[in-house]
């Protein structure tokens, strides 16, 4: 992320962020305060309500976790704070930076989302943490349904990625919690974009708010080099397989539109001596999880993801976006590759496109405002010549997953409702099985 001209000269003290949450900064390495940081920091310790306007990788997070956690060191009371997320990774994100910015104070923490143990969370809820990062349902499960739990005496309610929540269908939920936490609060609502939606909901949960815009131009930062490729449908996996043996050693992200997609390129590469992972919405929570930090790690550096891992994520150090499918929604587009050229790190983006595709495309480009450049490589028989080897692993792919199906169609009449797909025990067999595809193909790393 680039700090923009009027963000230049500025520190967190000149923003009136106190010493230690300074301290807590520069072991962050947050040398200087982002745009959003800059425009809304002020503002919020002024005790005004905020709209953020700021994208993933803004900065938007620190942008309200350093005033919540300034009023919190000026005066500590448990569940002081929540912030609601639409997606489980976001709020863990969300409450990692919490704590690393907070433990300098001492801040306790805790996630409350849909899909573990609501015992647990009572439990968790019980020792009155500061902080509470949840996901709108789960949250307010437990405001109906956990003895002694309540936010009667919230002081500050964060609306992330609005925008997402409410297509999600979390509105419902949301009016819900409105009520039952105190009028007289800091309420802090960031979005990617401003829909009726948002609005409806800033009008009935904000009090005379500052609105924060930080410019769009920031979605697609100047050390992100957006790239395409124009072939045939019916080379798809083939240019995909080629591009990750070609960008062999950075850390990819492949983007989908479908769970069945991901599952089916995951093992794809896989089987090609890629080490790549699955991540979308159909996985268990445990395993979203568990990819995720797999490919944070680095033990796996080719992560294949819906949508679901677009937004919000915090994934250091991605140096490839690939878009597999391109996103329908455009706004989407920006999100996915917003995933790398991030904190000023330089990235690429490299968007398929088939003859079926031009129009998604053109729309794109339209919303980004520039022409993406042709990525660069080698002739299309160098492409071609992995199609031999690829037809195999799809050939092989197919058979798998139809096998996968089937065990899952069984294992579902003895306990509906586990849709994963279990990885699990394939993992270091695939790898040290993977026949990568050697210099058979002339080809490196395959
Ligand atoms: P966010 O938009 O909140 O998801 O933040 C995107 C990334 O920028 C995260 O990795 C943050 O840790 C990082 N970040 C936030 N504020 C700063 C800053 N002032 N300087 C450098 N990096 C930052």
């Amino acid at each position: 992320m680039s700090t923009s001209e009027a963000s230049e000269e500025k520190t967190f003290a000149s923003l009136g962020i106190i010493e230690p949450l300074c301290k807590a900064c520069e072991q962050c390495k947050y040398k200087t305060p982002t745009e959003i940081q800059a425009e809304a920091i002020p503002w919020a310790l002024q005790g005004r309500d905020i709209i953020g306007l700021a994208q993933t990788g803004s900065g938007k997070t620190a942008a309200f976790a350093l005033p919540i956690l300034q009023a919190l060191w000026e005066a500590p009371q448990s569940l002081f704070a929540c912030v609601l997320a639409p997606t489980r990774e976001l709020a863990y994100q969300i409450s990692e930076a919490f704590n690393s910015l907070g433990s300098i104070i001492g801040v306790r923490c805790t996630v409350i989302i849909g899909g573990l143990d609501m015992m647990s969370q009572a439990i968790a809820l019980s020792k009155k943490p500061h902080i509470i990062v949840a996901t709108p349902g789960r949250l307010q499960d437990h405001l109906e349904n956990t003895k002694g739990f309540s936010l009667r005496n919230l002081k500050y309610l964060v609306m992330d990625e609005a925008d997402k929540l409410l297509d999600m269908d979390f509105g419902p939920m949301i009016d819900k919690i409105l009520k039952v936490i105190p009028k007289e609060r800091n309420t802090y609502l960031f979005s990617a974009t401003m829909t009726t939606k948002v609005a409806k909901l800033q009008r009935a949960s904000l009090t005379n708010p500052v609105k924060i815009e930080v410019s769009s131009k920031y979605s697609t930062v100047s050390t992100l080099l957006q790239y395409y490729l124009f072939f045939p449908f019916k080379h798809k996996d083939c240019y995909l397989v080629y591009l990750c043996n070609e960008l062999a050693g950075n850390s990819i992200i492949i983007f989908t539109r479908t769970c069945n997609d991901t599952q089916r390129l995951a093992l794809l590469l896989r089987n090609l001596g890629f080490p790549a992972i699955p991540l979308h919405g159909q996985l268990s929570q445990t395993k979203r999880l568990g990819s995720l930090n797999n490919f944070k790690a680095g033990n796996r550096n080719v992560l294949v993801a819906t949508d679901v891992a677009s937004r919000g994520l915090d994934i250091p150090l991605v140096d490839v976006v690939i878009n597999f499918d391109i996103p329908t929604n455009s706004k989407d587009y920006i999100h996915r590759v917003g995933r790398t050229a991030r904190a000023g790190r330089s990235g690429k983006s490299i968007t398929l496109v088939t003859q079926y595709d031009v129009e998604l495309y053109q729309r794109i480009e339209h919303v980004i405002g520039k022409k993406m450049d042709l990525f660069p490589i080698g002739s299309k028989d160098d492409v071609m010549l992995l199609q031999e080897r690829v037809s195999e692993a799809q050939r092989i792919v197919t058979l798998e997953m139809k096998e996968q199906q089937h065990k899952k169609g069984s294992k579902r009449i003895k306990s509906e409702g586990n849709d994963d797909y279990d990885f699990r025990d394939r993992e270091d067999r695939d790898i040290i099985q993977s026949n990568k595809l050697d210099n058979k193909s002339g080809h490196k790393n395959m």
